[in-house]
């Protein structure tokens, strides 16, 4: 199956050597210092990368969903912090607006997002609402014309830098139900507290901090969509939002596959090259072998939401698949590089560390297989 077009296949050699020339050379330096690459956000915002899959009514290049995720997959291949920023941008931040925003909304906070340089976030996971995000325990309280939000989110991706925020609150109780409602926020609205940057395993040069929100005070215009839609909307930005965390997965894997196979080909023991011994070789055609497969997964996801298919089943099947192999290719190329593979002289090292929250992230490898699952049923 060949899912590119002549333009998808200019835009992979586009950002793959921008990848190289620019994102590449600092990747470990920004994993090292746990230091988040504005002047790679400038970049990818003067390539076009920042609005990728939107109109460019709204400042957007006005590609497809396979265009966008050849732009994840590629910059994964060498920084999955990189990757994520871009990643959590558009299909957490800008998304929400994009589809369910009104054409004020749209207008209004769109272009600076889709071409301006500025950064979007989603805050919807909360110390006790992770998995279980419709549990949700932020209040949004009526106040006239307003609305007063209390509570408090976690591990909020580009939060520190980002213009505009989507957050999920509970605005009361409908049918016995928790009613969750989506609000935009702006970065500078009094009573919204940005956390510092936590420490994290992994994707250190990406951005994760916990917001606070303490009688934060937002119009009702800042309401996306009509109140009561949050729990739907959310859904459908995370359906979409796996294939982009595939994607990235699947950048990972490459990235090591094609940096072990290398090494295997160089490195000598016993007198041969170790990719001589089949316990190495068979590892190398596992992974490429495992790569074609999250390929065509992945792929097939994006273009299936090019095409306004279903992708409840495809999207969550791509992410678990990839996730997964992520993982387990990472940990194989360590294997390979033996003792160097250890040391933070090879990137394997950092990707191994990138590659664990690929299985918690928009949703973990546990929920990916609930969402399969009932998926299946409804086939039935
Ligand atoms: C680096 C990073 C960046 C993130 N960025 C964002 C972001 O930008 N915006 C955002 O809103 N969130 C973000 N998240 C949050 C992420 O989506 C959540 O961590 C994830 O959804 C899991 O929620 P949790 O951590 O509360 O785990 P929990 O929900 O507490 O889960 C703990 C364990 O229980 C398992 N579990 C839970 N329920 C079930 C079940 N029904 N059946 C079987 N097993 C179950 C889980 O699979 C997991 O293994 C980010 C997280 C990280 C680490």
């Amino acid at each position: 199956m060949d899912f590119f077009t002549d333009d998808h296949k200019l835009l992979r050699d586009t950002v793959r050597e921008f990848a190289i020339n620019e994102v590449a050379p600092i990747a470990s330096e920004i994993d090292e210092n746990e230091r988040f690459p504005v002047e790679t956000v400038k970049k990818m915002n003067d390539l076009g990368l920042m609005g990728i899959p939107f109109s460019p009514e709204y400042g957007g290049a006005g590609m497809d969903y396979v265009s966008y995720a050849i732009a994840v997959h590629e910059l994964a291949k060498v920084c999955v912090s990189t990757s994520i920023t871009l990643a959590a941008h558009i299909s957490l931040g800008v998304g929400p607006i994009y589809y369910f925003g009104s054409e004020e909304q749209k207008k209004k906070y769109l272009p600076p997002l889709t071409s301006g340089g500025k950064l979007a976030s989603f805050g919807l996971t909360e110390p006790n609402a992770g998995s279980d995000a419709a549990a949700t325990r932020t209040t949004a309280v009526k106040d006239g014309d307003d609305y007063i939000i209390n509570g408090s989110k976690s591990f909020i991706t580009n939060a520190g830098f980002a213009e505009t925020f989507v957050i999920l609150a509970s605005t009361g109780q409908k049918n016995g139900k928790n009613e969750l409602t989506n609000f935009i926020v702006e970065k500078d609205t009094p009573g919204l507290i940005i956390g510092p940057p936590e420490k994290k395993m992994g994707w250190r040069g990406s951005d994760t901090r916990a917001l606070t929100f303490e009688n934060m005070r937002v119009k009702s215009d800042n309401i996306l969509g009509s109140k009561g839609e949050g729990f739907k909307q959310f859904m459908k930005i995370l359906d979409s939002g796996r294939i982009s965390i595939a994607a990235l997965s699947l950048g990972l894997a490459e990235g090591v596959y094609e940096t072990s196979l290398k090494y295997a080909n160089e490195r000598k023991a016993f007198g041969k090259k170790i990719f001589e011994f089949q316990g190495i070789s068979f590892k190398l055609a596992d992974m490429a072998t495992r790569i074609e497969a999250a390929k065509l997964l992945v792929y097939n996801a994006a273009k299936m939401r090019d095409e306004g298919k279903n992708i409840i089943k495809a999207s969550a099947m791509a992410k678990l698949f990839a996730s997964e192999l992520a993982m387990w290719a990472s940990g194989e190329a360590i294997q390979i590089h033996g003792g160097y593979g250890y040391l933070k002289d090879f990137p394997v090292e950092r990707f191994y560390r990138d590659a664990k929250v690929c299985e918690i992230g928009e949703g973990t490898s546990e929920i990916q297989r609930m969402i399969i699952a009932r998926e299946m049923l409804k086939e039935l």
